[in-house]
């Protein structure tokens, strides 16, 4: 079948805004049981002449620094049981922050293939630098993107594609 390319990461990166980006009108709710896992988003998409399936991650926000740990647990989980490339997205504005090294660490002994991606970097000139410390999660070469402002997404698929 065609790939799975799921976006996980911390709640507010800006999972959502890339996935509207890329999916465009062509979105599907799956709803999972209440309470096990979240609701899930697919969408049918097409990069160039490749075509792939992608799911956005989250929907519930969770309240306490447990829950999103638990749940970012769950996401990275069911991203590595399902997808063949998982976007694992970063935000700029809040730096490297202990939840996301964990997810890392989960990822890098999956063995999965993973595309960095460090959101709200809509200027290179004001947050380029910011960037270069989440090569410290050891997990490949964060690609610095803008979904509010479409900046960088080519790039990404480009990368996310090239693993298929
Ligand atoms: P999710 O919880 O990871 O799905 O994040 P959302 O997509 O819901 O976005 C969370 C917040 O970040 C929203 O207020 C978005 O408008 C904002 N956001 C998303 N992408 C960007 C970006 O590239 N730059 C900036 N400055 N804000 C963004
Ligand atoms: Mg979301």
């Amino acid at each position: 079948g065609k790939p799975v390319v799921a976006v996980i990461g911390r709640p507010n990166v800006g999972k959502s805004t890339l996935f509207n980006v890329i999916a465009g009108d062509s979105i599907s709710i799956v709803k999972d049981t209440p309470g096990v896992t979240r609701d899930r988003i697919y969408a049918d998409c097409n990069w160039l002449d490749m075509n792939f399936t992608l799911i956005d991650t989250g929907g519930i926000e969770p309240e306490s620094t447990d829950i999103i740990l638990s749940q970012m647990r769950q996401q990275a989980q069911i991203a590595i049981d399902n997808a063949d490339v998982i976007i694992f997205m970063t935000d700029v504005r809040q730096g490297l922050v202990d939840a996301d090294l964990k997810v890392a660490d989960m990822l890098r002994r999956s063995g999965k293939t993973v595309v960095l991606a460090v959101n709200k970097v809509d200027s290179i000139q004001k947050f380029g630098n910011d960037v270069y410390e989440f090569y410290n999660m050891g997990i490949g070469d964060p690609m610095p993107i803008s979904a509010a402002s479409r900046l960088g997404i080519g790039d990404l698929l480009d990368a996310v594609c090239s693993h298929f």
